[in-house]
């Protein structure tokens, strides 16, 4: 690990102090009053206050989504009409990008120089999402002589949309994009750890002509304005981004309403690298796929299998690395890995490194660096040895550890890859091609990446298997989770029908 200085005060300009639900196009407070704290993960100080929605206060915003669903002008228009709104919107976004960085990392101790790409990724779905919709077509059929059949496409009404606080403001986009851009109007809750972006969107949208109404959003924990969300009869749809055990909670809670729900949900992803891979290639990669974003990353790549024939050069290369990363202050572009989101969390996941103090050999880290005394650092903490059984190799931690256990065959590589309720990413490293797509279609994962890191098209399908997630989005699929598919049927001629009752002309019954 690298020393920087220690944790610095920044504090964006103009931070606001007091942050607001904003429904049918106005800033507004709880009905009740109620607010939550809201800290920085650098100081642990409180900076801010949020409005903390109650059931009420979803019934506002649920009912102004409604009514321009069914009464707006937004459902209706034209697709190009609506891509323009989007491209505008996506336009704010990066003229935002600094400032958009400045908070998210100030809000969720992620890296300053990983904040930045988020806000681009951000504009990107809204762009791509407005170009899609234009070159939308839907399927129409003819039966020669008795009928053509055509899908009419439609928004669904008032989507729920629930996130969690890893880059907070760019997984708000995955789902803000795709809902709106197919008509849908929406309640968006934000993570209650990290509020402070989401408030942004309102006046990005305002800005870019979205009708008041279509985009609502309502600040609150999870159980209280999250809970009332998801048991909303007029929501008929839930995108959930968040935990396993809270999209399970969802999964009952939505099920009196049959709701659609499309969730994503955590991982505990392979990176599996064979004796014949790249290795430096590989290690830099593996580092990049557990270290980035804090660890706080659902497709972190937290559990490392590695060719016995390589392994103890793997572990040796690949401890000295992680020693090295730059643990510090979030704001400093030198910053590899910034501060974990929250006390609690970090209180998790110090008590995961603990754990694997029993499970694993440790190689590098191990808690807290020693010159960042304050704020909510891990240092960057590496496990060899780790059994298939052991928590550290079972579970979710989220931050910054990974495990790492050998194999001697690719069969003990894939059992040890499946043999966990999860199944969000697999990575595998290797150049022999025949082993690396048979490797790829047994594995229980919903993304693979050969030779690679998380690099993702967004045309393609993003969703996991398993304990990870149902259904997927990306692309075409977002845009059918957001719409109906009406399947219109059209006679051409006379239709043959049975006489039921006709029994004057004789006819047989
Ligand atoms: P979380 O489940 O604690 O919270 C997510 C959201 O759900 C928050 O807005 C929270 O307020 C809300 N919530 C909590 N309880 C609720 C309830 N009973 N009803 C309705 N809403 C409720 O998750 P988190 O800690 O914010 O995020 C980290 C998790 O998200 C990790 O497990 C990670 O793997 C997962 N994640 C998954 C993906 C993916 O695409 N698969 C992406 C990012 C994060």
């Amino acid at each position: 690990m690298t020393f920087t200085a220690a944790a610095s005060a920044h504090r964006p300009a103009d931070l606001p102090t007091h942050l607001q639900h904003f429904i049918n196009g106005t800033f507004v407070d709880s009905a009740g009053g109620k607010t939550f704290d809201v800290l920085d993960p650098v100081s642990n100080a409180n900076y801010a206050t949020a409005a903390a929605g109650q059931a009420e206060d979803v019934d506002r915003a649920v009912a102004a989504a409604r009514e321009a669903f069914l009464h707006g002008p937004w459902p209706k228009l034209k697709a190009r009409e609506r891509a323009r709104v989007l491209n505008r919107i996506a336009d704010a976004v990066e003229a935002q990008e600094t400032r958009l960085a400045e908070l998210e990392t100030f809000d969720t101790g992620l890296p300053i120089t990983q904040a930045r790409g988020q806000a681009l990724r951000a504009a990107e779905n809204f762009r791509f999402f407005a170009d899609l919709i234009v070159a939308q077509f839907d399927d129409a059929m003819k039966v020669p002589g008795s009928q053509i059949n055509y899908v009419n496409r439609k928004p669904i009404g008032v989507a729920g949309l629930i996130t969690p606080w890893n880059t907070p403001f760019m997984l708000e986009s995955w789902k803000l994009a795709p809902a709106l851009a197919t008509g849908n109007t929406v309640v968006l809750k934000p993570a209650e750890f990290t509020p402070l972006s989401a408030s942004l969107w309102a006046r990005i949208f305002q800005d870019a002509g979205l009708p008041d109404g279509v985009f609502n959003l309502v600040n609150g924990l999870g159980e209280e304005a999250g809970d009332a969300l998801v048991k909303h009869p007029d929501v008929p749809l839930i995108s959930f981004t968040g935990e396993t055990t809270t999209g399970q909670t969802i999964f009952r809670n939505a099920a009196a309403n049959l709701k659609g729900l499309s969730m994503e949900l955590g991982g505990k992803s392979p990176c599996v690298v064979f004796a014949d891979a790249d290795l430096d290639a590989a290690i830099d990669s593996a580092l990049f796929g557990v270290f980035s974003l804090n660890g706080e990353r659902c497709t972190a790549g937290s559990r490392i299998l590695v060719d016995r024939a390589i392994y103890d050069e793997f572990c040796a290369k690949y401890a000295a690395r992680a020693k090295t990363i730059v643990v510090g202050d979030p704001h400093d572009p030198k910053t590899e890995v910034g501060a974990l989101v929250h006390p609690e969390h970090y209180a998790k996941v110090a008590s995961y490194v603990e754990i694997g103090k029993s499970e694993g050999r440790l190689l590098a880290g191990g808690g807290r660096p020693e010159h960042l005394p304050e704020g909510n650092y891990i240092a960057p903490t590496v496990f060899a040895d780790v059994a298939p059984d052991a928590r550290i190799f079972q579970e979710e931690i989220f931050g910054p550890v990974v495990a790492i256990t050998p194999f001697e065959s690719d069969e003990e590589a894939l059992a040890l890859a499946n043999g966990v309720k999860y199944g969000l990413a697999a990575y595998l490293w290797t150049t022999d091609l025949a082993r690396a797509h048979t490797f790829a279609d047994g594995v229980e994962a919903g993304m693979v990446w050969l030779n690679s890191h998380n690099v993702r098209d967004l045309r393609t399908p993003f969703g996991g298997v398993k304990a990870s997630g149902l259904g997927h989005e990306g692309g075409y699929r977002s845009i059918d989770f957001y719409t109906h598919q009406q399947a219109v049927h059209i006679t051409l001629g006379m239709v043959h029908t049975p006489a039921f009752g006709r029994i004057d002309k004789g006819e047989q019954r």
